[in-house]
Parts: C-alpha cells; sequence; structure tokens
C-alpha cells in the first residue's frame, strides 16, 4: 500500500513536472527572437538615412542631418520625426547594449523625411560672400592646415579599409581651398600622400610665422560604437587657442555629426607651434556609420565648410 502511495506520488509529480517544463518552453518559445531578427540598430538606422547618431541617452537618441531630426524615446516606444510623431513603431529595445528599431520602421520615417534641395544654395553662398570677406580681416592673415599622417603612416584604417590619412589631406585640402578663396595665405603641412614628421609639421607654422595652425584627423579607437568629433588644444593652451576650438566646435555642430567637445592633450604638433593651434578629430573611422559618412564626398565637404567657417568666425570675433 506504501509503495503504491509512493508510486503514485512519483506519477503526480512526474505530470507536474512535464507540465511546468512544458510552460517554460512555451514561455521561451514566445519569447520574439524572430523579432529581434528583424531588427536594426540605431547607428545602422542613421547610416540608412543618411544622418549621425548626434545625442544618446537612456531616454531619448537623437538622429540628424543639416535638415532632418529623429527624436527616438526608447522607454515609451515613440518616434518623432522633425517633431511630427510616427504611428506606432513596435517596440523599440536594447540588444547588446545598443537600441534596436523594427526595420521597417526605416521606410516610414524616409516618408517623413524632408529632402535637400537646400543644398545647392549652401555650396553656392560662400562664393557671393567672397568680395566681401577677402578685402578685411583674411587680408595678410597666414593659415597653417596640417592633414595628419601621409606616406608611410596611414593613421587609423576605417571598418571599411581605407585610411585616416586620405579622409584627412581630402577634408584638408577643401578646407584650403576655401580659406584661400576667401583671401587667405594658407601653406599646407602635406597637399600629397607624403610622410612628413610630426616636429617638422609645428616648425612649419613656426617659420612661416603662421596665425592658426589647423591639423586634420580622424579617430579610432576600440570600442565600435563610439562616436562624435573632437577639438583637441595643447594642456597649456592659450585663450586663443580655446577660442578657435570652440568657433569650429560650433561650425561642425552644423555637420549633424555628434560634438565630443573641446580637450586638452599634448599632441606635438600642438605643443610644439608656437600660434593658437587646434586639432581636430573629424570622427570615429572604428564606428561603422561613421566612417561610411566620413568616406563621403557630400559629408567631406560639409565638415571642409564646417572648419573653414569655424576659422573665418574666429578671426571675425578678434
Ligand atoms: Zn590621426
Amino acid at each position: 500500500m506504501r509503495k503504491n502511495a509512493s508510486l503514485v506520488l512519483l506519477f503526480v509529480f512526474v505530470v507536474f513536472a512535464a507540465a511546468g517544463c512544458q510552460r517554460l518552453s512555451q514561455r521561451t518559445a514566445g519569447r520574439p527572437y524572430l523579432a529581434d531578427e528583424e531588427m536594426v540598430s540605431i547607428y545602422y538606422l542613421a547610416g540608412k538615412l543618411g544622418m549621425t547618431v548626434s545625442q544618446e541617452t537612456n531616454k531619448k537618441i537623437v538622429l540628424s542631418n543639416t535638415i532632418n531630426t529623429v527624436a527616438i524615446y526608447p522607454k515609451l516606444d515613440q518616434i518623432y520625426v522633425n517633431n511630427d510623431y510616427l504611428e506606432p513603431v513596435g517596440k523599440i529595445k536594447k540588444i547588446d547594449g545598443l537600441i534596436h528599431i523594427r526595420s521597417s520602421v526605416e521606410a516610414e520615417i524616409q516618408s517623413k523625411l524632408i529632402k535637400p534641395a537646400v543644398e545647392k544654395q549652401v555650396e553656392a553662398a560662400p562664393k557671393s560672400q567672397l568680395p566681401g570677406q577677402s578685402s578685411w580681416k583674411s587680408a595678410g592673415k597666414t593659415i597653417v592646415i596640417d592633414a595628419g599622417h601621409g606616406g608611410k603612416d596611414p593613421g587609423a584604417i576605417s571598418t571599411h579599409g581605407f585610411y585616416e590619412k586620405t579622409v584627412n589631406l581630402d577634408v584638408a585640402l577643401q578646407v584650403t581651398q576655401i580659406l584661400r578663396d576667401k583671401g587667405y595665405k594658407v601653406i599646407m603641412t602635406r597637399d600629397s600622400d607624403k610622410f612628413i614628421e610630426l616636429e617638422e609639421r609645428a616648425a612649419i607654422a613656426n617659420r612661416s610665422r603662421a596665425d592658426i595652425f589647423v591639423s586634420i584627423h580622424a579617430d579610432s579607437c576600440a570600442t565600435s560604437s563610439k562616436n562624435g568629433f573632437t577639438l583637441y588644444v595643447a594642456r597649456n593652451a592659450s585663450w586663443a587657442s580655446k577660442s578657435l576650438a570652440g568657433s569650429i566646435d560650433k561650425q561642425m555642430l552644423q555637420t549633424g555629426i555628434k560634438s565630443r567637445g573641446t580637450r586638452k592633450a599634448d599632441f606635438r604638433v600642438l605643443k610644439y607651434t608656437r600660434c593658437p593651434a587646434v586639432l581636430v578629430e573629424l570622427g570615429y573611422l572604428s564606428n561603422y556609420w561613421e566612417a561610411k559618412q566620413l568616406k563621403n564626398k557630400d559629408m567631406q565637404k560639409r565638415l571642409a565648410n564646417a572648419i573653414a567657417c569655424g576659422i573665418t568666425d574666429y578671426f571675425k570675433n578678434r
């Protein structure tokens, strides 16, 4: 009898255990694994939309370019395109530390974006301002533009396989052209793919009695999600150096790339130049989408314009 009772107990236990297992497996199967696969990260989305992640907190993420702004609220599962509420977009969730959104939302955002018809006017503007601007302030000013790395030194290598030295030179050449058009005397430390020692770069600025020195680089780090542009001045930088960095920062914000602000570091090109000196890190080549943007000719033009405008603003405000 006792044996029978324990058999019954065992039977009951097995039935309950099986039921429990089933419940558990049902719950596991119910998790939206499939939905996860159809989700894309905000960086992927930004790249698809031709935008950059300009703000990223737990509560709010902003994707932007010069014309459009997409605000994402992960905790509310809401998205706004240029302050316009987007119809329910489903669950916004964190996967591997990055906010992900249903991939089909891209098309919904695209349909609400303002198309860049303004682009042509932006390009034309500097030329019409030319005669007035070249006559004052720019006269007699010497600017040294330093394209980082070169020759045997490629600098950082992007996730897409291109070199930092190439991006630096492409942007530096454009900055130089814009400033020369405005009437400034611009000396480049290199205007082709050649290697120049860091001390020599500073010496070029000192020998030419330059008014300012601007070095152009692109960043890289082990964390692939890190993005944004950064400005550097030397540790004991003058007020003028900081002011120049501030002017460039303000203009570069207009490109849509996130600002990481002005930081201090004794890079040799900053430490050994006697004039106000700033080093610009255009963005992160280790970030998939930012690297893609930095290779983009239109973005390079925007960055060059921003740096040139930052420089002219600096001279105007002195
Ligand atoms: Zn560099």
